[in-house]
């Protein structure tokens, strides 16, 4: 496919008349008189171009996209349709309280949602993305102890971890211990307890964790951070497998952040908008970055007044529109949100059980809404991770999560999500079983794919780090 550069062809899809060039304001020494080298076509030919582009590109709305950790479910395009009303598009982030008091009166009430949800006493909306939820909330448990006069210095983060959740307590100043996993993918308390002095400020946790097992511990191990004056810290990425069951109140922890644009089908990928809330207690209430919105009883109000906030994260309203996407998802939800998380962790099990003995399962356990293979047994036969999840394209099929998390070799991250039927489960599970057949009979050939992707196999370092951007043909 040519770029729009490539295709210009000289018509004037735009005509602009003389309006600069008559103008007589300015002088015409300042004018431009060289062409400018835009593209230029007609406008059904600009359509169609982007109309190509938007082709190429897979997305939710294509295929089964199984990418384990970043819960692709259906975005329910009547929460597109909410986000758009004129009402919130048009309205001024600079605009006065009085102005505003509708799209504040959908925030506190999201705020509010979102207690419920998570069990927490307090709630800030401002995080744009899971991981800027993890900075404001190391952050915040910084405070904490600076207020409190405690110098602690580290932070602990089991080797299951999200790279981010080290990433962000190093960006706060912490050091980071690493906890190790026992030989079931469980947080290992005995490692713990070695670990745990009184300089630990807090624990990272993802609950369940990434390999998609629920820690069981997780009551033990918040006492054992609570004896210590220590304080935990949930990553709710994978909330999607425990909405309504259970939260991280229950669990014994003190700040939580969701992503919205997972758990609460908001669209996600390429970098788009997210949001990545952080609730917290009531000790953490006034830490919170501000403003958070309060209602008066008459008025709802952005509230600057925290007593150790650690200030704002975030211009304005932080990423409004995904705000009212993930309201909009929660009240068309309600109670069903229990059964969403109930068929999330269907489905993972689902596929799990049929996956098996094909494909090296190393954690056999009841999973929750995800669960991790490895790509051990094809490798001996000649091909690796990537070659599966290329292969998986040629079916059109989005690869799933792989070589995450980082204590399982060869991994392949599998999250189906609540949203699909089981004919797309079976599907996927019928695929896999022919990739691993396709492997035993001509490995090179599965090493070679995608064999019908505009774009062929890529050199992976090369491409990272001398990225080629323009396609040729
Ligand atoms: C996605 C994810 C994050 C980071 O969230 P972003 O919104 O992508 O910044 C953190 N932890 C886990 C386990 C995740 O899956």
């Amino acid at each position: 496919m040519k770029t729009i550069f490539e295709k210009s062809n000289g018509v004037d899809g735009i005509l602009l008349g003389n309006c600069v060039k008559s103008c007589e304001c300015i002088s015409s020494k300042y004018l431009r008189q060289g062409n400018i080298g835009l593209p230029q076509l007609s406008e059904l030919e600009v359509m169609r171009h982007y109309k190509e582009l938007s082709d190429r590109n897979f997305c939710i709305e294509k295929g089964f996209y199984p990418l384990g950790s970043c819960t692709m479910k259906y975005n329910p395009k009547v929460n597109e349709l909410l986000a758009s009303l004129e009402g919130f598009t048009n309205l001024h982030p600079l605009l006065n309280d009085d102005d505003s008091q509708g799209a504040l009166e959908l925030m506190y009430r999201l705020q509010e949602a979102l207690k419920t949800i998570t069990g927490m006493q307090a709630v800030s909306l401002q995080p744009c993305a899971g991981a800027h939820g993890e900075l404001s909330g190391m952050m915040v448990i910084k405070k904490y102890f600076e207020v409190k006069n405690e110098k602690r210095t580290k932070v602990l983060v089991p080797d299951s971890a999200h790279g981010t959740n080290p990433a962000s307590a190093k960006m706060c100043g912490f050091e980071i211990i690493q906890i190790k996993s026992n030989e079931r993918g469980q947080v290992d308390i005995e490692n713990l307890k070695t670990n745990l002095d009184n300089n630990v400020a807090a624990i990272m946790m993802t609950n369940p964790n990434t390999l998609g097992l629920f820690e069981e511990n997780v009551l033990e191990i918040s006492k054992l951070m609570h004896d210590n004056g220590s304080l935990l810290y949930y990553d709710g990425a994978n909330f999607n497998a425990v909405m309504g069951y259970t939260n991280p109140y229950i669990m014994g922890f003190d700040v939580v952040h969701l992503n919205l644009h997972k758990t609460f089908a908001t669209p996600h990928g390429g970098g788009g908008p997210g949001a990545g809330p952080i609730c917290v207690t009531e000790e953490l209430k006034e830490y919170l970055p501000s403003p958070v919105i309060d209602f008066d009883g008459e008025k709802y109000y952005r509230n600057y007044n925290l007593k150790h906030s650690i200030g704002k994260v975030k211009a304005f309203f932080g990423n409004f529109g995904v705000l009212v996407k993930a309201y909009a998802y929660i009240l068309m939800m309600g109670n069903n949100l229990k059964k969403a998380s109930a068929d999330a962790v269907l489905n993972a099990n689902y596929i799990k059980e049929k996956l098996k003995g094909t494909y090296l399962l190393p954690y056999d356990e009841p999973c929750m809404h995800e669960f991790v293979l490895s790509g051990d047994w094809q490798k001996e036969m000649g091909v690796n991770t990537i070659g599966i999840a290329k292969r998986l394209m040629d079916y059109g099929i989005h690869p799933p999560t792989v070589y995450f998390p980082l204590i399982v070799h060869e991994a392949i991250m599998i999250e189906p999500t609540e949203s699909e039927s089981k004919a797309v489960l079976d599907n996927f599970i019928d695929v896999m079983l022919k990739i691993a057949d396709e492997i035993k009979e001509n490995p090179d050939f599965v090493m070679e794919s995608p064999h019908t992707a505009p774009v062929k196999r890529v050199d992976e370092t090369l491409a990272a780090r001398h990225p080629d951007l323009k396609y040729n043909e």
